[in-house]
């Protein structure tokens, strides 16, 4: 399931787990601000332009072009 990642006013980032059926969230579920979905296109995966995923990742550095550290290998363990 991938892990979209919204900005809120209030809280800040978040990332929030949701299948790909599912509509994108229009409010923040901690606070009920109105938030929007951070990389929006095709599929809403985080993902930039630089790198592939699986590529190293530096330690507190942003994770295979994500916004942010995933828990997966490299990033987790
Ligand atoms: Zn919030």
């Amino acid at each position: 399931m991938p892990t979209y990642l919204y900005q809120c006013p209030s809280c800040g980032r978040f990332e929030e787990e949701q299948s790909i059926s599912q509509p994108a969230l229009q409010h923040c579920p901690t606070c009920g601000e109105p938030v929007r979905r951070l990389i929006t296109g095709g599929t809403g995966f985080i993902m930039k332009g630089r790198g592939a995923a699986g590529s190293h990742c530096e330690s507190g550095s942003p994770c295979c072009g994500r916004e942010t550290r995933c828990d997966r290998p490299p990033c987790g363990k």
